[in-house]
């Protein structure tokens, strides 16, 4: 289902919890809505469709990968970045590592370990940044 976006900066600055097999809604959910969303936006987090769950989702060529629970292990070489969110307006400067090491779960819940690198990890760091409650 198509859900609308949060832009609520007080809701989106609450930390999220683990996800479970009970979430498996929230990952179709946040599917459809990047799919409708796809001309501005590369990755949301549960949070922006209003669930406070450690779920992510992320455009990658023409699929969208979703992550559950994602733990960034390791992260190498720093730059800084400029990115911009569907939940905000313009775009803001951030430190963003070139190569990160994730483990996560899919949405089976079969639990993988994965090195990113590139704009991919940016998403994914970016994204991992809203269960914090932190928005660029
Ligand atoms: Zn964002």
């Amino acid at each position: 289902m198509i859900r609308t976006v949060v832009k609520d900066v007080l809701f989106l600055e609450q930390k999220s919890g683990p996800a479970t097999k009970e979430d498996v809604e929230v990952i179709n959910d946040l599917i459809d809505t990047l799919k409708v969303n796809l001309d501005y936006c590369v990755g949301m987090a549960a949070n922006m469709i209003g669930v406070k769950k450690r779920i992510l989702v992320f455009s990658v060529g023409n699929m969208i990968v979703p992550m559950v629970n994602p733990v960034i292990l390791k992260k190498e070489n720093p730059y800084e970045a400029k990115e911009s969110c569907l939940s905000l307006i313009g775009s803001r400067k951030t430190t963003r590592y070139e190569t990160i090491e994730v483990e996560y779960l899919d949405k089976n819940f079969k639990k993988h370990k994965q090195i990113f690198t590139g704009f991919t990890a940016q998403i994914i760091q970016h994204e991992v940044d809203h269960f914090e409650g932190i928005i660029i």
